[in-house]
């Protein structure tokens, strides 16, 4: 019995995305891309808070084979990138591909036709001869239980479902949480409301944002001469590489560099920051790089404003009107911001069900035996399944690098699966536990390991404190491992007659 699909990809950001242009050039056109959302753009879709822009400038955040010459600024807003996975939709035919709508429960290996049978919400189910999950690593909204919440009787809104027609003018809002996404929504929310709290658990690593209007006359260079902003993207793309492979992922032999990116950040709040007393509160006390690092010029400056206030009390209770911390003191409010980020490591790993050969269940697989993943992709007893957000995939700090990566080595496994006349794939375990042992050794060295990160509360560890996300590479090392892992290191078959 033929499966219905080619292959079935589950999520249509742009790993999703990614993986469909892959598919196409290797010829496998029956595909669908399965998306719960109303639209594409995964993470651009879902996020358009306030302030929403990338942190990695935007030469180096889109795909390499196909640069927006028109970014208007280094780092782009949100809306931008959202404007240009729709670009990308489009001129690669993915839109016909796409179906809305769909939330994909599960999908299990079917030993006797050898394919993936995926179940949707609703009860219907779809036949794949490949199943590639691009579920995303930050798609799960988190929002912590604070006892009485439910209570609440003013506004609240998680940064992942934002409400652009409710007016934040003359309130008294509150934000939960001091991450990535925060530092870029507080200077937003304090323009506008009349009051606002930021409750604090984990300071976070800030260093200055280099970030300008493009002007037009360069994009029209860009545009004209595509090679200026190739040069433009490798400059940017070398500089976070340093960044990552000295400070972060060697801080054993480069230990200077990374203290130099924790002075650079303390330099910043020193300068940005007033009050001496708010200043020790929003500095850290874990080693720079635990936690991914972010860029702002004004979320220091924002708590110098007389209507901002951090609070660091932990929260003990919410209230019909207001937050209570531990040591009694309520603040009185009426919006509810919830910037408290995403499940990773309970929810996400994997984000449905996945039942490989022999009936293993790749979520138990992993809490049961540490989270791993062949070169961050494949994973033994899981037979044609590409899993794009896997443990040990996340290499740099611009996720395009990871991507295309991940669409090299499709093309690598899937090129030989062809020449073979097979058609399964499935990793050895000897290859799986030589790359882990490999990524673990070479953690060893980093900043996770042989640095403080204790009081970090970091997404890069998961619930065993294993730093289990980032793989301890270069990006040029991983994309050379992408066109070049022993072909061998796969089990090859035949679908039986
Ligand atoms: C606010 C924010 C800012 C960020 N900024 C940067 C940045 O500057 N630089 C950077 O490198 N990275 C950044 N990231 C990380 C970002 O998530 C990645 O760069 C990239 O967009 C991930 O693409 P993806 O396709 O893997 O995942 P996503 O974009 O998360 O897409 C996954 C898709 O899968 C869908 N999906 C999930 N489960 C199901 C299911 N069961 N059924 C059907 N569909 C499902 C989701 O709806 C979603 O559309 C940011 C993340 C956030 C949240």
């Amino acid at each position: 019995m033929a499966p219905r699909y080619d292959a079935i990809v589950v999520g249509a950001g742009f790993g999703g995305m990614g993986a469909g242009i892959e598919l196409d050039r290797l010829g496998l056109s029956n595909y669908v891309i399965l998306e719960r959302e109303s639209d594409l753009g995964g993470t651009w879709h879902v996020n358009h808070y306030p302030g929403l822009a990338v942190d990695i400038a935007s030469v180096t955040y889109s795909y390499s084979f196909e640069p927006n010459p028109y970014w208007t600024r280094l780092f782009a807003p949100g809306a931008e990138l959202k404007k240009y996975a729709a670009h990308v939709a489009d001129k690669y035919g993915l839109r016909r591909r796409m179906r809305f709508d769909t939330v994909v429960d599960g999908a299990r290996w079917d030993e006797e036709h050898q394919h993936w049978v995926v179940s949707i919400e609703g009860g219907e189910t779809l036949t794949g001869r490949f199943l590639l999950t691009a579920t995303g690593f930050l798609s799960q909204p988190y929002t912590p239980p604070f006892p009485g919440i439910d209570t609440f009787e003013g506004k609240i809104i998680h940064t992942t479902a934002w409400d652009e027609d409710f007016d934040l003018t003359g309130r008294r809002a509150a934000i939960i949480g001091t991450g990535a996404t925060a530092v870029q929504l507080v200077p937003e929310v304090a323009k506008k409301a009349a009051a606002l709290t930021v409750f604090q658990r984990t300071p976070i690593w800030v260093v200055p944002k280099v970030d300008a209007p493009i002007p037009a006359p360069v994009q029209r260079l860009f545009a004209k001469v595509p090679v200026t902003q190739k040069a433009a993207r490798l400059v940017n793309t070398s500089m976070l590489e340093a960044l990552m492979v000295v400070g972060v992922l060697h801080y054993d032999q480069a230990k200077p560099l990374n203290k130099a990116a924790a002075l650079l950040a303390k330099a910043h709040l020193r300068a940005q920051v007033r009050d001496k007393k708010t200043r020790e509160q929003l500095t850290p006390h874990y080693d720079f790089g635990c936690k991914r690092p972010t860029f702002s010029n004004e979320y220091f400056k924002t708590f110098n404003r007389p209507h901002v206030r951090l609070e660091t009390n932990s929260i003990d209770h919410v209230t019909p009107d207001g937050i209570v911390t531990a040591d009694g003191h309520k603040t009185e409010i009426d919006t509810l911001i919830l910037a408290t980020g995403f499940n990773l490591w309970d929810v996400n790993f994997p984000a449905i069900e996945i039942i490989g050969r022999d009936g293993v269940n790749l979520g138990k697989f992993w809490r049961d035996n540490r989270f791993q993943a062949y070169e961050g992709i494949t994973v033994p007893k899981f037979p044609n399944f590409l899993s794009l957000n896997s443990p040990y995939s996340y290499s740099g700090l611009s996720y395009f690098t990871t991507i295309e990566a991940q669409m090299k080595h499709m093309a690598r496994l899937l090129g030989e699966l062809f020449r073979r006349g097979e058609t399964t794939f499935e990793v050895t375990e000897a290859a799986n536990e030589r790359f882990l042992d490999t990524v673990t050794d070479k953690l060893g060295s980093s900043v996770f390991y042989g640095g403080d990160c204790a009081s970090s509360r970091s997404y890069y560890f998961n619930q065993h404190g294993e730093a289990a996300l980032l793989r301890p590479n270069s990006t040029v090392s991983t994309h050379r491992h992408a066109v070049s892992f022993p072909l061998d290191d796969y089990a090859y078959g035949s679908v039986p007659a």
